[in-house]
């Protein structure tokens, strides 16, 4: 038997389809100020109920249908609850009027479950009540009246509280507190079959995988705690550029994802260094150190390097805190990160379909090598006005770029494109010395661009740099609950997963190739402590490390201007946004995915 819907859920779907889906389906759940201030509002209420239950029950506020285990005549419910029990009809609980309880109600006929906020008897009739921090609506003579969504979950608990208690129930109300009125729903014939009606769309929208398109009334969205992850603005924009001719096209401002990330990244670097649990903070112990504690609200993500630990209760309120937790070893290798969740299932079904369709891999490959191939062509570039880092090589790599550059856009399949990008990295390495200013010294130049191991500093910084970038991707991804292992361009050769691979190529220039080369040229290396050499292996030292997590963490930070979005947001939200534009490419909102250029 189907899982009973929360009332809430309707109260969602009558606001918005989407809305439901991502929460109820998706299982998205994101609570923004104004569900902190709604829940507010409702524990207010609740005690409220509480500083009246003198007169009323002890704590009426559960009814099941399946009889809990209690021990005979020990801690006895109350009468009315007890014949709920026994599914008999309910005696009123408030025997007197005006008194208010809250209430929780589950019902198999109706396939239903939901706490109402209170109940009073008016007349000798029952009547729910829902108590809601905003404005009531207003027909067009001005009267107050409930909105849709409101008064279906008014309906809902009325159907309900009439199944448990035997009685009829003939209206509901709804408070609304910013305007201080009281709206009246009436329970007819017409209620019930607008629930019955909205049920049975709930249930057809459970069974499918495609997410519902977003709502044509724009004003929800600004009200919507799911905007950040639902990002409707961006689907609205995918669908007009598609649509109308460039000249038509005119981008607002979209607000509604969030410009930057007020939770920071705690690198453990220290071998042997423990993270634990203190209550609601996260306690880092250095043997010999006095311990430092972390609000854990404070933190988006945890980056345990080499021989660090982490205790079971720090992971369990990580995962509880959707804090990402990574590990990198002692050779910089990016190693892999814990999850709490797998992600909806119907997010990871579209993924595979998405991906098993050629052709889609192809245009998605071919836009990401753009956008890696024109931010080298643009570093080059930038780099070449300056007199003293242009040379002949760095001429000669820009101009085979440009010519690789449109037949890769031509591409017929992945391995052909796999060779183009290839060809246009190994130009850009070429040149890459060339940008380096003479006074940075010799020993900082790189010698094309070596991997596993390093084999000099310049190298040995960028692969630390795509080890802390691979990371971060990983995190995006998991934030947005795709599946690191299956991608569109690279194949799964590696330990690090092919989607993550493919998402570090739009932000390996600006995040990690610029800033290295830039601190290059600062003069920010001591070519003796901030490195470990080993025959012809170059690691960072710790000393070095930290150096460059300052660096990338810095950088991270920084504002940049979309685009097509024409909006300024951090690097680190960027990456989340690219991620969730990957995933609407596969959703009929594509379209916007891969355009970032650095200029
Ligand atoms: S942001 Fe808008 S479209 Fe998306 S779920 Fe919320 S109301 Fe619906």
């Amino acid at each position: 038997m189907a899982e009973p819907l929360r009332i809430m859920s309707l109260h969602a779907l009558e606001y918005c389809e989407r809305l439901f889906y991502l929460e109820e389906v998706e299982e998205m759940r994101v609570a923004d100020e104004r569900v902190y201030a709604g829940r507010r509002l409702h524990v207010e209420i609740e005690k409220k109920d509480d500083a009246r239950k003198g007169n009323v029950l002890s704590r009426p506020d559960v009814v099941r249908r399946k009889k809990k285990a209690t021990k005979p005549n020990a801690n006895p419910e109350p009468a009315w609850a007890q014949r709920a029990e026994s599914q008999q009809p309910v005696q009123d609980p408030e025997e007197t009027e005006g008194e208010r309880v809250t209430l929780s109600l589950e019902s198999e006929k109706w396939g239903l479950t939901g706490k109402i906020d209170c109940i009073r008897r008016r007349d000798g009739m029952l009547i729910p009540y829902e108590h809601k921090r905003g404005r009531s609506a207003r027909t067009p003579d001005n009267k107050p009246e409930a909105w849709a969504s409101d008064r279906l979950q008014v309906i809902a608990y009325a159907a309900l509280l009439a199944e448990s208690t035997g009685q009829k129930v003939t209206e509901g109300r709804v408070r609304y507190h910013a305007d201080n009125v009281m709206v009246r729903v009436p329970i007819d014939d017409q209620a019930l079959d607008d629930l019955k009606h909205s049920i049975s769309r709930a249930r057809l929208l459970q069974s499918t995988i495609e997410r519902p398109p977003v709502t044509e009334n724009e004003r929800l969205c600004v009200k919507c705690s799911l905007a950040p992850v639902c990002l409707p603005e961006e689907a609205r924009l995918a669908s007009m550029l598609s649509e109308l001719p460039p000249e038509a096209r005119e981008v607002r401002q979209l607000k509604l994802f969030p410009a930057d990330d007020d939770r920071r990244t705690l690198h453990v670097l220290t071998h042997g260094a423990r993270i634990g649990r203190k209550g609601d903070r996260l306690e880092v112990s250095v043997l010999g150190e006095a311990p430092q504690l972390h609000p854990s609200r404070e933190i988006g993500q945890i980056v345990l390097h080499g021989f660090a630990q982490i205790s079971t209760q720090a992971l369990r309120m990580c995962g509880q805190q959707e804090i990402g937790v990574h590990w990198i070893t002692t050779g910089g290798r990016y190693s892999g990160a814990w999850v709490s969740g797998t992600g909806s299932v119907q997010r990871r079904i579209r993924q595979y379909r998405a991906f098993t369709d050629s052709e889609l891999c192809l245009q998605l490959a071919i836009r990401l090598a753009e956008a890696r191939a024109r931010g080298q062509l643009s570093f080059l570039l930038r780099s070449s006005r300056e007199a003293e880092r242009s040379s002949p090589e760095m001429q000669s790599s820009i101009k085979a770029i440009r010519k690789l550059l449109s037949p890769m856009l031509r591409a017929t399949s992945i391995d052909s494109l796999r060779g183009y990008e290839g060809g246009i990295g190994a130009y850009y390495f070429r040149a890459l010395p060339d940008l380096i200013v003479p006074e940075a010294g010799e020993e900082m130049k790189p010698d094309g661009r070596s991997r596993r191991p390093p084999r000099d500093r310049c190298n040995a910084l960028l692969s630390f740099g795509y080890a802390l970038l691979l990371k971060d991707v990983m995190n995006a991804i998991m934030v947005v609950g795709l599946d690191p292992s299956l991608g569109f361009f690279h194949r799964p050769r590696s330990q690090a997963p092919p989607l993550a691979l493919d998402l570090m190529e739009l932000f390996r220039v600006p995040l990690v190739d610029l800033p290295v080369i830039a601190s290059i040229n600062r003069k920010q290396w001591d070519i003796e402590t901030d490195f470990d050499i080993a025959g012809q292996q170059v690691w960072l030292s710790d000393e070095g490390r930290k150096k460059l997590i300052s660096i990338y963490e810095r950088r991270k930070s920084d504002y940049w201007r979309h685009p097509v979005l024409r909006r300024s947001l951090s690097y680190s939200r960027i990456m989340e946004l690219e991620v969730r534009l990957l995933e609407k490419e596969w959703m009929n909102e594509g379209g916007l995915f891969a355009r970032m250029r650095l200029r």
